[in-house]
């Protein structure tokens, strides 16, 4: 064990370094602190520990041959085994992981992945004895080797930052604020009919805004609703979804970027890995802030930790955290966080105008009120916790009664009341009252809270796809009042142009919300985020009516629903209206072309899917 004892720090802080600083390369918007170092320092010394036994035997092994084939040099020997032996299983790791990706297991089921992974390990075992030749070629290879690792510590440290290029002054635009509750029901909110008072902050607010009553989002899934509120066009036009979640901006282009080009400051402040950086959203963002958990997340080696515990909760029920992989990274954070990252970046020192995007994700499975809200929940002596069917307490079989659904709702009510209470404050720090900064705040999907067994957010029901839409002009007094006519998630991105006194481009198909609005359109829902086409919608609304279409293929099927007189849409009433149907029918395929939502090359975590409930159990 001797000779190993030694390369295991060393080897440890090179790796370490070199871990950061491919994380930097890759995603230079980060703003990773020191701390990051000394986590993943911490983790390939867990591996190099790990690696001491293989690595003695694999030296024991050499040590036999008179000409070892590899021809190391005896000093270099243990330098090279161990690295060998710690870098090798993380270089194999992240091989595979592109394969597992979404579908996980199933796409280890082929050949290419495991030619890939012995390429990996053949150009890897190549490359440690040409280091092992080389190094042991030096005098000393020791001095050699701490100076390396000197050299990549100081390399780290004194890494430059990249100055940010100062645009064009322009002239004074207002301030934009787009806010978005993911998973924010618009009947839960006092403005859309809710009786407990768990919204107050936002019912101040709506005093002085429109308040949209009729407003829908675009998709049910959080990153291709986000992606048509920026872009304004449909998700059939950005083509993202929940197997391709990349942003093109060929396809579709970003307010951030027309914002940006006119002079706006841009910023970004998101609550969810699913809105991570990498997907493409940062385009156009000056500051995009998405460091939902411990920045050493990011790293090849915690990679590699986050599967194996993955692989361990499957088999040992005691590493299990409520249907996720563990509580270091939860792929999220808590509103207070983002907020105050939020408000710093607002009060900078800086004339131009600003847009501020910000994604609080708190009232998103789980469900986990704290504070007050903790203290709206009724007593309950039931099974259901906030974990719902992923909860380590979940009796499988359980067959949701009417006490269970109200304690869900309580929770998820909690929760709401603790986030109203948070963007209050946030708002109250922004002085609304003095006038120049609009505020939009809307959600990215509803939540099934269940009505008629709905839960989640997978399905076009109507808790689902019903969102709030409120929004508070620049002005000192700005116009207030209630709007019945029908909105879309597509209509964020032309609204704010507008707002900033700047033409939409003609690709968006969203309108304006602070102009006229037609009395009557068809507006879309697209949900082709479910990794089976089995499970894609469609819905067509058009005046009372709701067409959905479910499923793809030779098994699609059709429900109508009127919405006039069955305001949640659970009937199906296709069989009243037959040439309705055949119409609407027409006009969606038409408008869809039986549109397939194809796997592409996804820049999404699949573990973030997982753990946020998504994909998989
Ligand atoms: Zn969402």
């Amino acid at each position: 064990m001797g000779p190993l004892l030694l390369p295991l720090p060393v080897l440890a802080i090179v790796l370490a370094a070199l871990d950061v600083v491919l994380l930097r390369w890759a995603e230079p918007w980060r703003v990773g602190g020191v701390g990051t170092f000394f986590h993943a320092y911490f983790l390939w010394a867990l591996f190099g520990l790990a690696a001491l036994l293989p690595a003695r035997w694999t030296l024991a092994w050499l040590d036999r041959r008179s000409r070892p084939w590899i021809l190391l040099r005896a000093d270099a020997r243990p330098w090279v085994v161990q690295l060998g032996w710690m870098v090798l299983p993380v270089a194999g790791h992240a091989t595979l992981e592109g394969h597992a990706a979404l579908v996980g297991f199933q796409g280890l089921l082929a050949l290419a992945p495991w030619l890939e992974l012995a390429g990996t390990l053949l150009v890897g075992g190549a490359v440690l004895v040409l280091l092992g030749r080389l190094l042991g070629a030096l005098p000393g290879v020791r001095t050699a080797s701490v100076g390396l690792a000197l050299a990549f510590g100081a390399g780290f440290f004194l890494q430059p930052r990249t100055a940010t290029a100062q645009p064009p002054r322009a002239p004074a635009r207002p301030n934009l604020l787009l806010l978005v509750l993911d998973t924010c029901r618009a009947d839960k909110l006092e403005p859309y009919g809710q009786a407990r008072p768990l919204t107050p902050g936002l019912a101040e607010l709506a005093e002085e805004a429109l308040v949209f009553e009729d407003s829908l989002s675009a998709s049910v899934f959080t990153f291709t609703s986000h992606l048509s509120m920026l872009t304004g066009v449909a998700p059939l036009t950005h083509g993202a979804h929940l197997s391709d979640m990349r942003v093109d901006p060929a396809r579709a282009g970003s307010i951030a970027s027309m914002l940006q080009a006119a002079g706006y400051r841009t910023g970004a402040f998101v609550g969810t890995d699913v809105l991570a950086g990498h997907t493409g959203f940062r385009t156009g963002f000056e500051v995009y802030d998405d460091a939902v958990d411990p920045e050493v997340c990011e790293t090849f080696a915690w990679r590699l930790v986050h599967a194996l515990q993955s692989l361990a909760a499957r088999a040992v029920p005691a590493l299990r955290f409520n249907g996720r992989p563990h509580w270091i990274q939860d792929f999220q954070r808590p509103a207070g966080e983002v907020l105050t990252r939020a408000r710093a970046w607002i009060a900078r020192d800086d004339p131009r105008p600003w847009f501020c995007f910000v994604n609080l994700y708190d009232v998103h499975w789980p469900y986990l009120p704290e504070g007050e809200g903790r203290a709206l929940v009724r007593p309950y002596a039931g099974p259901v916790d906030g974990f719902l069917f992923r909860s380590d307490h979940w009796q499988p079989g359980h067959a949701m009664g009417s006490d269970d659904v109200r304690h869900v709702n309580d929770l998820y009510d909690g929760e709401l009341l603790e986030l109203d209470r948070q963007v209050r404050g946030f708002l109250d720090a922004l002085a609304l009252e003095q006038g120049g900064t609009a505020v939009l705040v809307t959600s990215d999907h509803g939540e099934g809270l269940g009505e008629h067994g709905t839960w989640n957010h997978d399905d076009v029901r109507e808790p689902q796809v019903r969102v709030p839409l409120l929004l508070r002009m620049p002005e000192r007094a700005p116009r207030a009042g209630r709007v019945t006519r029908p909105v879309s998630g597509i209509d964020v991105a032309p609204t704010l142009l507008a707002l900033a006194g700047l033409e939409a481009s003609p690709a968006m198909e969203g309108l304006d919300l602070s102009g006229e609005l037609p009395a009557e359109r068809a507006r879309w829902v697209d949900d082709r985020d479910h990794l089976d086409p089995d499970d894609h919608r469609f819905a067509l609304y058009e005046g009372c009516f709701k067409l959905v279409r479910f499923g793809s293929g030779a098994r699609v099927r059709h429900e109508l629903y009127d919405l006039c007189s069955d305001p949640q849409g659970f009937t199906d009433v296709q069989a009243q209206h037959p040439e309705l149907t055949a119409a609407l029918v027409a006009r969606l395929e038409a408008r869809t072309g039986g549109a397939q939502a194809v796997a592409g090359d996804s820049e999404g975590s699949a573990a973030a899917l997982q753990a946020l409930g998504y994909t998989g159990e």
